[in-house]
């Protein structure tokens, strides 16, 4: 097994989970099998109780794990599927370690940072490096490590010490660090600044890990005297020295590597068993990253949310939407709308604000209304899906998209004028969506209907059935707590709003459809953590196909578009 450490420094967020997905996918495309491991140093046991203004999206996997959205990096990129313990925390290593010593594994022994917990920290890596990722079952060759924050946090000194043992354990020809750093180029003069870089490679060496190669992020190529002088000042020669600079397209960052010779560098390192020369993959990815730059085409999505201020908050649901648009060739255009402005109450203290919302929602071409949690925001979302189902706009309802939309439909088709979701209005008088009953009160992490889970299609007439290829069942990851009232499921039903997916036991409503409506779909599930830049997700291809107009052409024929 060959593992590949990615360490960061200067600043986080600056595009390390890219840049490590990066690496994984130009040695997959070269014939390796490559699996990947983050670690976010911080004590929570995993993501799921987070908000998503803290770190982003939740991402959820096929066992349900909810895990930091790197992990959505490297299934995307490296079409693979991971599990829980891809994602370590510091949480989970020292709740293991606690247990053993509960257990009485360390008995008469201090149990300690070193050795315990970095012994903890090194077998959970070749443990789960081992891991097939892909159905063929085969273990992985190459194994990605993205460790969170930067180099001289106190958080993430244990796993600095862990790997700076572990290369001498796994051996040189198996163990090599990418060091991911900033140049900042400050307005003022222009010039690109190698100081932070220097530092935070000094602080690496200090604490016993050597860089083979410092990625540099910049906003412009780095000149040739820059690079000459981080490769003297931080003792690597200038080819060990990688430039990343701004490109308007992430897919673009494993073709840039691979311009940089990484493929041979890696080779030669850690002497790889690279299969082909030809690189019939990043071919692909190229040609896509060429043709995006040219779309003449384009269509918007109103995505009516309430974490609009974190773009990262609907961080797969963006790239969802973005592999649709990219498969029919059209450039995308997301109009994030925050809901509650589209509320009276805006409408009342900050009338502009109202209007523009609502100008933005009526100006696109379809509304996506995603996942999420609290009632901040939701009557403004049962506003835009009343306008989407009057108005016909293409509408694709995710998770609590989907909750509302029954709310909205009992609310003014059924007319029941209360109708709500218990977890806004625990008293209504029509319960609409509830509660589940496996839902555990006493403890948030970890306890709502999580993963992945079969819905069976109920009606060979479905939108949805037709998309996923006529098929009789799909599996898609879920993450909810609430439901739709299977008790009043035949009212809404009656009048038109059908529930063409249920869950193996018809107790759970996993997909609804409306008919007379170019393209009305709500799933309980989130289709967006499967799709992939060459395959995209289904409910999201088809409400892009219907918002760029193409959705009744594209079934006529047999769900193939026409060639262009
Ligand atoms: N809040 C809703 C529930 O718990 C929806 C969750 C979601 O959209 N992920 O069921």
């Amino acid at each position: 097994m060959k593992y590949i450490l990615v360490t960061g420094g200067v600043l986080s967020g600056i595009g390390k989970g890219i840049i490590a997905s990066s690496v994984g996918l130009i040695l997959k495309s070269r014939g390796l099998r490559v699996s990947a491991i983050k670690i976010d140093p911080y004590i929570n046991i995993d993501a799921g109780t987070f908000s998503p203004y803290e770190h982003g999206e939740v991402f959820v996997l096929d066992d349900g794990g909810e895990v930091d959205l790197d992990l959505g990096n490297y299934e995307r990129f490296l079409d693979i599927r991971l599990t829980k313990d891809n994602n370590l925390t510091t949480g989970k290593i020292y709740q293991s370690v606690i247990l053993k010593e509960r257990r009485g594994d360390y008995l008469s022994k201090t149990v300690q940072v070193v050795p315990h917990i970095t012994d903890a920290i090194q077998e959970w890596v070749m443990g789960q490096a081992k891991v097939a990722v892909d159905d063929n079952g085969f273990e992985p060759q190459v194994c990605v490590i993205e460790l969170g924050g930067t180099v001289g946090d106190i958080e993430s000194m244990p796993f600095i010490e862990a790997f700076r043992q572990f290369q001498f354990k796994v051996k040189r020809e198996n163990f090599c660090n990418i060091h991911v750093s900033l140049i900042p180029q400050p307005s003022t003069t222009g010039e690109q600044k190698t100081k932070p870089t220097q530092n935070s490679v000094r602080e690496l060496r200090g604490l016993g890990l050597c860089p083979d190669l410092i990625v540099c992020r910049c906003s412009t190529p780095l000149d040739t005297a820059v690079k000459e002088k981080i490769s003297m000042f931080c003792h690597v020669e200038p080819k060990q020295v990688i430039c990343i600079q701004d490109v308007s397209s992430v897919y673009k960052v494993p073709l840039l590597m691979e311009d940089q010779g990484l493929v041979d560098f890696f080779c030669s390192r850690l002497n790889l068993p690279i299969a082909t020369k030809h690189n019939k993959m990043l071919r692909k990815w190229k040609e896509m990253t060429d043709r995006t730059d040219r779309f003449l085409e384009s269509t918007s999505i109103a995505l009516v949310g309430k974490y609009t201020k974190c773009l990262d908050s609907y961080a797969s649901v963006i790239k969802a939407l973005e592999h649709s648009a990219l498969a029919i060739n059209y450039k995308l255009e997301v109009k994030f709308i925050d809901s509650v402005y589209l509320e009276q109450s805006t409408e009342r203290d900050d009338p502009v604000k109202y209007h523009q919302a609502w100008q933005r929602l009526c100006s696109a071409n379809g509304v996506l209304v995603p996942g999420g949690f609290g009632v901040r925001g939701t009557e403004g979302k049962i506003h835009a899906i009343n306008w989407a189902r009057k108005h016909k706009k293409p509408f694709l309802g995710v998770c609590l998209g989907m909750q509302l939309a029954a709310c909205e439909f009992a609310r003014n088709v059924l007319g029941w004028e209360d109708a709500n979701s218990t977890e806004f209005d625990p008293n209504t008088k029509y319960p609409v969506v509830i509660e589940m009953p496996e839902h555990n009160p006493g403890q948030m992490g970890g306890t709502m209907r999580l993963g992945r889970r079969r819905t069976i299609f109920k009606s060979t007439s479905s939108v949805l059935r037709k998309l996923y290829g006529d098929v009789e069942y799909v599996d898609e990851r879920h993450r909810h707590r609430f439901e739709v009232n299977p008790e009043l499921k035949h009212h809404l039903e009656e009048k038109g709003f059908h529930f063409v997916g249920q869950d193996q036991e018809g107790k759970r409503m996993e997909i609804t459809e409306i008919k007379d409506h170019p393209y009305f779909v709500g799933v309980q599930y989130h289709p967006e953590f499967t799709s992939r830049p060459f395959k995209p997700s289904p409910p999201y291809f088809g409400l892009l196909l219907a918002a760029a107009g193409k959705l009744q052409n594209y079934l006529i024929k047999g769900c193939r578009l026409s060639p262009r």
